[in-house]
């Protein structure tokens, strides 16, 4: 059994707005993978704690108190996998869980201390930035969804959606990773990319080609 805490609640809640969701209680059930009853149960506390407001049409929005905390573990998560990644050599695609249950335990001194090893860097090692994060913010940074792609360019993989393990492991037994210079071949009647990634060609399906943002290479 996994424990949702409340900071896992208030993560959620930014990191669904950063992407441009609505958020309201069947969001985060969703995004959490946990029932409505519990959703409702966790409002309840974060509201009576000043963390949250629920307006009247359903919409949840942090507190300054409660936006504070998401952005704290956010950017613990994002140190836990540089430290996983960094120091520990983990590979990129296991590192998610893990800081997911570690980034709850590091203390202020801690923090301090991994920001002092590993550097000051906003990127985690799935690409994705701490400045970055809502899809306009990528698109003005010039990045562009795979799936959208222009055929013939050659491209880098700038960043990969880390949410999703079984995802990731494909990515990598594909050979996408962040960094990873590919070119669109065709994109094809049947919703799928044909890509060129180092001397392969594959063909990707919709819902993994509009979970990485590409960067045109010039
Ligand atoms: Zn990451």
């Amino acid at each position: 059994m996994i424990t949702v805490s409340k900071e896992d609640y208030l993560k959620a809640i930014a990191e669904a707005e950063g992407e441009g969701e609505t958020v309201i209680s069947a969001t985060l059930a969703h995004w959490l993978a946990v029932t409505r009853p519990a959703v409702t149960a966790a409002l309840k506390r974060l509201k009576k704690d000043g963390m949250v407001a629920v307006k009247s049409d359903g919409r949840i929005q942090l507190t300054s108190m409660g936006r504070q905390i998401a952005e704290r573990t956010i950017f613990r998560h994002l140190l836990i996998e540089r430290m996983l990644a960094e120091i520990f050599g983990m590979p990129w695609y296991e590192i998610h869980e893990e800081a997911e249950r570690l980034e709850h335990a590091v203390s202020p001194a801690f923090e301090k201390k991994l920001v002092e090893k590993l550097g000051e860097k906003d990127t985690c090692p799935h690409g994705n930035s701490l400045a970055l994060r809502s899809p306009a913010e990528r698109r003005k940074q010039g990045l562009c969804l795979l799936s959208e792609a222009e055929p013939g360019f050659p491209y880098r993989v700038a960043s990969v959606y880390e949410r999703d393990r079984k995802l990731l492991d494909f990515f990598e037994h594909e050979g996408i990773r962040p960094g990873t210079p590919l070119t669109v071949q065709t994109r094809n009647y049947d919703g799928t990319v044909s890509l060129a990634i180092e001397r392969k060609t594959i063909r990707l399906g919709a819902p993994a080609a509009e979970k990485i943002w590409v960067a045109k290479l010039r």
